[in-house]
């Protein structure tokens, strides 16, 4: 009974949010054209990501920094994307940040690091975008409009970093989002560890790759670059990963390559 009670609750604060939040069919007819692997060739996957994107719209605070412009497109074009991924998880898998924070340009982040004999080397580090546990999600603006331009690279900041507010979810950044009840921790962690040093070794001999070299620097930043990969470049990754994207079919529940429209997987890149 109570269940029942709250998932009417549910559904009409959902519809509220919905009528509140209703993207104009040529916003969302551009934001599909701009970011090509938004669309979907199942017409009710399609239904759900726009409605997901409204939901994302009205649960989330967007805040532009340095003069750049909260526009509708612009944040249509980021909850749109970062909807993408969760399509099948569910909205609720970001309920532990509320904030966006969107930059003009490039970040510079200063950082240090000990070496081995245990010297700290300060540099500077620019990012297109970062995730910080329950903190807010920040990103580039130019890095997010580009993305369907950097598709074919397997290139996608939001994407990223909305892996990473996955991964962190369980309050540790290690590759290990909150698993379903169908995958094994073990299994998730065998496969994931054996594609990564694989590709590892193949940035260390300076070989080309589906995935961008920074996922080689860490095993959770390999997750979000192989998440990023998985839904805008699915071709590519499926075939240089195929036992890791037959693991994030079975996590995020999507099949990219079958859920795109033909030609946008057959696009030149
Ligand atoms: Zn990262």
């Amino acid at each position: 009974m109570l269940d029942r009670l709250w998932r009417g609750w549910r559904s009409a604060r959902d519809d509220a949010a919905l009528r509140r939040r209703a993207i104009p069919d040529d916003l969302w007819k551009r934001t599909l054209v701009r970011y090509p692997f938004l669309q979907r060739r199942n017409p009710a996957a399609a239904t759900e990501l726009r409605r997901l994107t409204s939901l994302f719209l009205d649960r989330k605070e967007f805040d532009c920094t340095g003069g750049l412009k909260l526009t509708d497109a612009l944040a249509v074009s980021i909850a749109a994307q970062a909807a993408l991924p969760v399509l099948r998880l569910g909205l609720e898998r970001y309920d532990g940040f509320v904030g966006l924070v969107v930059h003009p340009e490039a970040v510079v982040a200063r950082r240090s690091e000990a070496d081995d004999d245990g010297v700290v080397h300060e540099y500077d580090e620019p990012l297109a975008g970062e995730a910080m546990d329950g903190g807010p999600v920040m990103l580039v603006w130019p890095d997010v409009r580009r993305a369907g331009q950097s598709a074919p690279q397997g290139y996608n900041v939001v994407i990223h970093e909305f892996a990473h507010v996955l991964d962190m979810a369980d309050g540790l950044a290690d590759g290990v989002p909150l698993l379903p009840p169908g995958i094994a921790r073990d299994d998730w962690c065998t496969t994931l560890d054996r594609e990564y040093e694989a590709f590892v070794a193949r940035v260390e001999r300076e070989e080309d790759t589906a995935l961008d070299p920074y996922g080689a620097s860490a095993v959770e930043e390999f997750f979000a670059v192989a998440s990023e990969s998985f839904f805008v470049d699915p071709l590519r990754m499926r075939a240089e990963h195929a036992a890791l994207y037959a693991l994030f079919t079975r996590f995020y529940g999507q099949d990219p390559v079958s859920d795109l429209p033909e030609k946008v997987l057959l696009k030149p890149s």
